[in-house]
């Protein structure tokens, strides 16, 4: 990894609020060792989107400090921040412009080469290379022809190439066919090797591939451990 960036994630004491007086996280300690991947899970409202939107950086803690390999995330520069810590959303955005570039968002210096390895990795390639005009096709014009499953597929190969030490990934809703299901979880896999994850998991199948499972309720964990054990 170029930054050299390894992936240990600590929060220490964090209180965030959206409102004052009304905290939404309560003095909340952390520590995702580095390549772990944590499955986050609760109920609605239990703070998981606010816990993956700190470690993003897109808010800052009200009290207390987070940290990456011990380094506090606000004395990063926005730069090092971009790189080593990336958020795939539901919604996986494709952006007006060809499939080619909408995966080299992240690392726009990307050649062809590096992005069709990014989409051979998450098994998107396949469905890519059978598009009207391949790698080039628009998926704003062609998007109605994109599924949900391979818009993920896309996000994924997006977030593969950019190779991140952490990845936060708030995992789709919305329900797949089961062949795009399987291929989702498979790519899920290839992308979770080697870094840093937390998932705000949805699918039982992806609790169960986590090596730790974090229950939140109300802003607070109340239950940690392996998928098995829980
Ligand atoms: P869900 O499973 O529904 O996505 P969640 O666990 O992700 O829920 P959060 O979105 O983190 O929960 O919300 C935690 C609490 O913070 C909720 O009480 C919510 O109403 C509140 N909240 C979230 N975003 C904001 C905001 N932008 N402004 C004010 N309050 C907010
Ligand atoms: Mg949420």
């Amino acid at each position: 990894r170029l930054d050299g960036a390894h992936g240990h994630v600590r929060f220490d004491e964090v209180s965030f609020h959206y409102k004052p007086g009304r905290d939404i996280l309560p003095k909340f300690d952390l520590d995702i060792p580095a390549g772990q991947t944590i499955a986050l899970v609760g109920s609605t409202g239990a703070g998981k989107s606010t816990l993956a939107k700190l470690v993003s950086r897109f808010y800052d803690p009200s009290f207390g400090e987070i940290t990456l390999d011990g380094v506090d995330l606000r004395e990063l520069s926005s730069e090092d921040l971009r790189r080593a810590i990336v958020m795939v959303t539901q919604e996986a955005y494709l952006f007006s412009g060809s499939v080619a570039d909408n995966i080299a968002l992240g690392k726009p210096d990307a050649t062809i080469g590096e992005i069709e390895r990014a989409a051979r990795a998450v098994g998107a390639h396949e469905f890519i290379a059978a598009l009207p005009d391949g790698y080039d096709t628009d998926v704003n014009k062609r998007g109605g022809r994109v599924s949900a499953g391979q818009r993920q597929l896309i996000s994924f190969a997006r977030a593969f190439l950019a190779n991140p030490a952490v990845l936060i990934l708030d995992e789709a809703t919305s329900s797949l066919d089961i062949p795009s299901e399987r291929l989702v979880q498979e790519a899920l896999q290839t992308l979770l090797a080697d870094r840093t994850a937390v998932i705000i998991a949805h699918r039982l199948s992806t609790v169960a591939i986590a090596d730790r499972v974090l229950v939140m309720e109300h802003g607070r964990i109340v239950e940690d451990g392996a998928p098995a054990e829980l």
